[in-house]
């Protein structure tokens, strides 16, 4: 009937693989630009108010490498630093620290997440992956925290390091969207 050629169909569009998942956790003080991270990957739009107390995760089913998985970003609020964190560490499979290059506290804070996310995945037998974000690259001009500063961080925790724009290229914010789950898959 009608219904199984659909099916057949259906089967045929389906990569060989199948739909995998990765869940990326995304940490940082209020106010780095995590909310305007997770809407510029989700909709290409740069939202510039956005309530600072609203935590929520989003569903998006992406193509990496010719190959589907359903990302699940996970916006975090915290108001009061890395506090209650089970609800991520026990669930991302990849977590992604943001600070903002314009302001140095931001920068401090973020570091009491990599403590804590390092902390919790050294006692796992899964590698779980960090990667480290200085947001807000188009306020060059009023840059608080050099890139090597970045990159140091980074590296003493293990982590990938990118400086990127929310209200800017879509491109390079769905690059390391992507490059998430590329870290999240070799684990
Ligand atoms: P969150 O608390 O980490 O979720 O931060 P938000 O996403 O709510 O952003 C905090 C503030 O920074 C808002 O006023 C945003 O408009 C602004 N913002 C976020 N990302 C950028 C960016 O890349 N560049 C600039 N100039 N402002 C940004
Ligand atoms: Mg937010």
């Amino acid at each position: 009937g009608k219904a199984r050629t659909c099916n057949v169909v259906n089967v045929c569009a389906v990569p060989d693989r199948g739909l995998q998942e990765c869940n990326i956790a995304i940490l940082g003080i209020t106010g780095s630009g995590k909310s305007a991270l997770t809407v510029k990957f989700l909709t290409k739009r740069f939202i510039s108010e956005y309530d600072p107390n609203l935590e929520d995760t989003y569903t998006s089913e992406e193509i990496v490498d010719q190959q589907s998985v359903v990302v699940k970003v996970m916006d975090t609020a915290d108001q009061d630093g890395p506090v209650n964190c089970e609800r991520y560490l026990t669930w991302a499979h990849v977590f992604m620290v943001v600070y903002s290059i314009d302001n140095r506290s931001s920068f401090e804070g973020c570091q009491q997440y990599l403590d804590v996310v390092t902390l919790h995945t050294k006692g796992l037998q899964l590698e779980v992956p960090i990667i480290l974000l200085g947001n807000k690259l188009d306020m060059e001009r009023y840059r608080q925290v050099s890139k090597a500063d970045g990159a140091s961080l980074a590296s003493r925790h293990g982590a990938v390091f990118h400086e990127v724009s929310a209200c800017q290229d879509f491109d390079a914010v769905q690059r390391v969207f992507h490059e998430a789950v590329r870290a999240a898959r070799r684990e």
